[in-house]
């Protein structure tokens, strides 16, 4: 199996085809899209890459790991979930993976979870898990799979490095992406009065918010992925590299979370000027502004 056998965007297979190069993993990687079975392999076709002991290409299928991983009899990967349980993860569960996380791995220098339909969990095994995606040990990697991430909790979202399968890159129309890059690169300065002037262009423009929240969000979640990978894959590169040179990884968390919340207050029908007004105050009251 190559990465050729998943359909993944330009972007996502050059992270993941330098992430096998110098093998640093994110903790926690989360594959949406797909099919179930597509989510399952994949998850375990990156669970072999992480742990192959080559220099060369991962997974090599040679070496003592990848030939443990052909006999799925890997014991450093733990597989939860979909075909395992067939039922919704517990709150117990995601105790037990807790607590086994600080135990260290067996046969190699890494321990990969591999989580299938974490849909099925609720809000309090979410946060169970939270718990250890928030400081996870340094041997251990996380893959959840799930159809959607939309069916995810922020506070975990924010933590993942994200996988979609079989969807192309999203375009943004290049009036968003300048509306966007202009209200994330103001954050970087040191005057209020520069994302005042920036966040003025949706003013009165209510058609054009939600594109223009989830572009933000796409440049920061690539930045979490250019932070916890030190690669630099987005395609908004130089606001990725002014960011990431300004900000904390959980800095950009808390970003990210501010535009979520934001997002869903429009949804709710906010006052959408006031709405604008806020998030002025709420973006540089983070950046310290
Ligand atoms: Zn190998």
């Amino acid at each position: 199996m190559t990465l050729d056998d998943f359909n993944l965007s330009k972007a996502n297979r050059e992270i993941i085809n330098n992430l096998g190069k110098n093998g640093a993993f994110p903790h926690t990687i989360l594959i949406e899209g797909s099919t179930a079975e597509k989510r399952a392999d994949f998850a375990g076709f990156l669970a072999n890459m992480i742990l192959c002991l080559s220099d060369g290409k991962k997974p090599c299928g040679a070496c003592k790991a990848c030939v443990k991983c052909a006999a799925n009899s890997n014991p450093d990967i733990k597989i939860y979930g979909e075909d395992k349980t067939g039922a919704s993860f517990k709150v117990e569960l995601s105790r037990e993976i807790r607590q086994d996380a600080f135990v260290l791995p067996n046969d190699f220098d890494k321990k990969v979870y591999i989580l299938n339909g974490v849909q099925n969990m609720n809000d309090s095994s979410e946060n169970a898990l939270l718990k250890i995606l928030e400081e996870p040990p340094g041997f251990d990697c996380f893959i959840l799979t799930c159809e959607s991430k939309s069916a995810m909790l922020d506070t975990v979202l924010s933590r993942s490095s994200v996988i979609s399968l079989g969807e192309t890159d999203r375009d943004f129309s290049p009036d968003t992406v300048e509306t966007a890059k202009k209200i994330l690169l103001s954050l970087t300065g040191t005057s209020e009065l520069k994302t005042l002037e920036a966040l003025a262009e949706l003013h009165n423009k209510k058609d054009r918010f939600e594109d223009t929240a989830e572009c933000i969000k796409t440049v920061l979640t690539d930045c979490v992925k250019f932070k916890q990978t030190q690669i630099n894959s987005s395609v908004y590169g130089d606001t990725a590299e002014a960011l990431c040179g300004r900000f904390s990884v959980n800095k950009i968390y808390e970003l990210i979370k501010i535009i979520s919340e934001l997002q869903r207050r429009f949804k709710q029908n906010a006052n959408y000027n006031l709405l604008i007004t806020s998030m002025c105050a709420e973006l540089c009251g983070a950046t310290g502004k």
